[in-house]
């Protein structure tokens, strides 16, 4: 155990931009949260009323997802959480054999838990549950797009079904009809369903209202899973006990002052248009070409020099977003793998020389792009701070030297993001 208080909410997300998501969510109920980049191998003796493990275990083997799932609970139980959370995607992303079930089963015996409520509702993204069927906005689940990922493909929309064949526990529907009728008529349900011996019950919902209904209902269970959405309700079941500070103070960050920079990796169409905003404005930018970078050519260094004529001045960006149609040709010419690990590389070193050059702000677009930028600056946990977009909040690195850093996953923020997260850095830093 450490010296600082106690945290209340363990959380382990199995993907990195989902741990975001539902740390931003937390901080905007009210509690201090830190996201940690894989189960940390030392204690942290941070403020915190919740700790969000962000593991790479949703396409992972099941055995390994099984075991870091296991390892983020245990070092979270060692932190003093009480409460414990499964975060997963809102589209409930998952193989055939899993990860969801065979980690939520593994947890459940951890814990020593016979009931666990599974939902992955997120209205305010258009992910709503109805008698057990994952709508996509107007659409259900496997029409939405989700049938033909390239990893995790999704053919099926009811996920009483999905979820039965990767768990060992029965599972069981909460329906609509107790979610809204209120706490009591929930509690019911699930009474219930206990009886009828089910272990996991897909709660539906359909609206933020549901999710606090639920959220107020789960006050006392030990395990729960579900997109970032059913975490909407439970920052308010520590308050209602008292157990929260001051709201305002939840988003608090320390000033990180220094110059600022934009590494742009994503090209996702939200990307696209942020850059071309960039640009449009008239603000330094430097492309990253791939196929320059495979022909040994020095973009590295010349999108450093680049940088470090501009950055005592002006933020720069320094991006490789290009239009589909480009990211073909590059694929067809050097592999989809191998373009992407060039330019990643790339990202990677430009950040850890900007670094060093003392660049302490920065903001990153791409998921990939983010884990690669992360890793070569040794940041291993963040505080979250406040959200610049819905999903993507300002966060600092703990540790020395302490990094602002903005973290987009591709499809995420409005056209100016990039000038409207540096604009909000600045004001935090004053
Ligand atoms: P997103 O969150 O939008 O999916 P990611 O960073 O996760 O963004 O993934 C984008 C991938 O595309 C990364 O591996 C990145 O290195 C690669 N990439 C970036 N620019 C190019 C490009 N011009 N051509 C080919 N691949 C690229």
């Amino acid at each position: 155990m450490t010296t600082s208080s106690p945290a209340l909410l363990g959380c382990i997300a199995d993907d990195f931009t989902g741990a975001t998501d539902l740390a931003n969510m937390l901080v905007r109920g009210g509690m201090r949260t830190i996201q940690t980049i894989g189960v940390p191998n030392a204690p942290l003796d941070e403020p915190a009323e919740a700790i969000v493990v962000a593991l790479k275990s949703r396409t992972a083997p099941r055995e390994d997802a099984i075991s870091e799932s296991l390892a983020a609970l245990a070092w979270l139980r060692e932190r003093g959480c009480r409460q414990f959370y499964l975060k997963y995607c809102s589209t409930f992303d998952s193989t055939a054999k899993g990860n969801i079930g065979p980690v939520a089963d593994a947890l459940m015996e951890a814990l020593d838990v016979s009931f666990a409520i599974a939902c992955p509702a997120f209205p305010e993204a258009g992910r709503t549950v109805y008698r057990g069927h994952l709508f996509v906005g107007d659409v259900l689940l496997n029409e939405s797009g989700m049938q033909n990922h390239p990893l995790t493909p999704m053919t099926d929309a009811n996920l009483v079904r999905v979820l039965q064949q990767q768990t060992r526990q029965r599972v069981g529907l909460l329906r609509y009809d107790s979610v809204q009728r209120g706490v009591e008529a929930i509690h019911e349900a699930r009474f219930a369903l206990a009886a009828q011996d089910i272990g996991l019950a897909i709660a539906d919902a359909i609206s933020d209202d549901d999710l606090y209904r639920l959220g107020a209902a789960c006050a006392n269970d030990v395990l729960l899973t579900g997109g970032s959405g059913l975490a909407l309700g439970l920052p308010r079941n520590f308050a209602n006990a008292g157990l929260l500070p001051e709201a305002a103070s939840a988003a608090q960050l320390p000033a990180i002052e220094g110059p600022a920079a934009v590494l742009s990796g994503s090209c996702s169409r939200a990307t696209n248009g942020q850059v071309a905003h960039w640009r449009e404005q008239g603000r330094p930018a430097f492309r990253i070409d791939p196929l320059a970078l495979a022909a040994n050519r020095p973009v590295v260094a010349e999108a450093l020099e680049f940088a470090r004529a501009r950055i005592e001045h002006e933020p720069v960006l320094l991006y490789a977003t290009s239009e589909p149609d480009d990211v073909a040709a590059v694929q067809q010419a050097l592999g989809a793998a191998q373009s992407g690990a060039l330019v990643e590389n790339a990202m990677a070193t430009i950040a850890r020389q900007l670094r060093d050059d003392g660049m302490r702000r920065f903001v990153v677009a791409g998921g990939e792009t983010s884990g690669a930028v992360v890793k070569a600056l040794g940041v291993t946990s963040l505080r979250i701070g406040p959200q610049i977009d819905p999903g993507v909040p300002w966060t600092a690195s703990l540790g020395t030297p302490a990094l602002a850093l903005a973290l987009k996953s591709g499809n995420f923020g409005t056209p100016d993001f990039f000038s409207k997260a540096l604009t909000q850095c600045e004001a935090v830093a004053r």
